[in-house]
């Protein structure tokens, strides 16, 4: 494939997931990879400017940082886009429907325009793994496929697992929206977090049942946010990976963990 930007300036407003204030966000065409720009600083999406993977993955320089990237690093990854500046007014991108969705369709219909210069594909000479507890991630020489499985103790989700074979990521893969469990939300919510979130944002979990009343967009639209995921915090390589990649019980901390690793092992 070849290196690809968003042909025109585009805006997208929403609110933010964790402060449940208006977020904006200005991406524009570039030709030096995918940088965002916070506070007037520049921030290269790189998996090392990764600085917090706890509830979401966050990006930073010590100065500025941006919350949530990932979602919208996967729509950049299903249109096959390496190079673009993403300006964000707030503390992190707007969580539209808490899936990649709505970022995938807008930047479509801005378009894409390829820069001629090839965007060779990451080829590993070894399987890179890293795991914690019996959680764990690898990618394994090869061509590319993905394999994901989680396994929850909330019989609403249960055991799933997903592969998904890099295509149709805009049917297959976009619409599936993040989800999260009642107590935990309200838990969030009394530490000030996720006052943004709402059954509009998020698939919400009490037990053993759904408590959004429209229902899942997918019978296992958890395993396939988790791929969405995968795929976005991977996309901080800003190269396609020709690798089998498999997932176990995994978060976007161990994601992050296997894109730094690969991005050590290119550099030998
Ligand atoms: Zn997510």
């Amino acid at each position: 494939m070849d290196r690809s930007t968003v042909r025109t300036d585009l805006f997208i407003e929403g609110t933010g997931l964790h402060t449940g204030k208006t977020v904006s966000v200005h991406i524009r065409p570039s030709s030096g990879g995918i940088t965002f720009i916070a506070g007037g600083r520049r921030i290269p999406a790189t998996p090392a400017n990764v600085v917090d993977t706890r509830l979401n993955t966050t990006i930073g320089d010590g100065t500025a940082s941006v919350s949530t990237i990932e979602h919208l690093m996967a729509a950049l990854y299903g249109l096959g886009i390496t190079d673009c500046d993403i300006e964000v007014c707030g503390p992190e991108l707007p969580a539209m429907d808490g899936s990649a969705l709505p970022f995938f369709l807008r930047i479509r219909e801005a378009g894409t325009e390829a820069l001629g210069s090839p965007s060779p594909p990451i080829v590993l000479g070894e399987t890179v793994r890293v795991e914690e507890g019996d959680s764990w991630v690898e990618a394994v020489p090869g061509p590319f496929s993905l394999h994901y499985e989680i396994d929850f103790a909330d019989p609403a989700i249960g055991r799933l697992q997903y592969d998904f074979h890099g295509t149709d990521f805009a049917g297959l893969i976009a619409p599936a929206r993040t989800f999260g469990r009642m107590q935990d939300v309200q838990m969030m919510r009394s530490a000030g977090l996720a006052l943004g979130g709402g059954l509009h944002n998020a698939v919400v979990v009490d037990h053993d049942r759904v408590v959004n009343p429209e229902g899942l967009r997918f019978p296992d639209e958890y395993v396939r946010h988790k791929v969405l995921d995968f795929l976005g915090d991977l996309w901080t390589l800003q190269s396609p990976l020709q690798a089998c990649l498999r997932a176990f019980r995994a978060n976007h901390t161990l994601h992050n963990r296997l894109a730094r690793a690969i991005f050590q092992a290119m550099q030998g």
